[in-house]
């Protein structure tokens, strides 16, 4: 695992043809429920937010428009996110989340002091669509060319929401690429336009969550960024 970013949208198609999108950075989560603990126990949200401003910009770098939603990390309803992408007029909602696992695949450890949960039983990205979006067949293309972009660093996808695990059991629509569908993510079902809930990766691991907490891991160097 080295290298994630978010400039992936280059990749769709050549850049003159995303002049007028406008793509909406989901910042998963809030303050009061801020997700996930990672394994030193750092909230989800924090990863997220990080990973939601460095992608916004680099597609500002890239000079393909952007906004964040709920930088404050103050959006308590989830239907606030894609109502307000639609009202800022978006193309594309990406909505940025971290990782867990389920709690029987779970351990503990110490660190600084403290017990923590961990488990490296799995590690990876994972990328989800709605069949309820009015847009899905868009948004699997775009969950495609982020999947291939990340395949393309180095990274790899992790299969355990498909599991027949309790809280699990997701529909796999490409294993290769650790797309999932899933009905019914609000953020995703209620958009107007495209939208792909990506999992960057599983910050309970904690062999990776340093990784992930990484600047190259958020942010790939200008110079690779349309090599791909
Ligand atoms: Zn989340």
């Amino acid at each position: 695992m080295r290298v994630l970013h978010l400039g992936l949208l280059l990749l769709l198609s050549p850049q003159p043809a995303l002049a007028g999108c406008l793509i909406a950075l989901d910042i998963g989560h809030y303050r009061k429920s801020p997700g996930e603990t990672s394994a030193r126990g750092i909230p989800e949200l924090e990863f997220n937010a990080a990973l939601a401003h460095e992608a916004s910009r680099q597609l500002h770098q890239a000079a393909i428009p952007s906004l964040v939603i709920n930088t404050e990390g103050d959006m308590a309803e989830l239907a606030a996110r894609p109502r307000q992408a639609a009202q800022k007029g978006a193309s594309l909602l990406l909505s940025i989340h971290h990782d867990s696992v389920q709690d029987q695949y779970k351990t503990t450890w110490v660190w600084q002091g403290l017990e923590r949960a961990h488990s490296e039983v799995f590690s990876g990205f994972g990328l989800f669509v709605s069949a309820r979006n009015p847009a899905l067949s868009e948004s699997i293309l775009v969950a495609e060319a982020m999947a291939d972009h990340l395949l393309g660093q180095g990274l790899r996808p992790s299969l355990h929401h498909a599991l027949p695990d309790a809280g699990e059991n997701r529909i796999l629509l490409d294993r290769n690429r650790g797309l999932y569908r899933f009905d019914e993510l609000a953020v995703l079902r209620q958009a107007s336009m495209p939208a792909v809930l990506i999992e960057a990766g599983i910050i309970v691991n904690k062999d990776d969550e340093p990784l992930i907490a990484s600047e190259p891991f958020r942010a790939a160097p200008p110079s690779t960024r349309v090599a791909a």
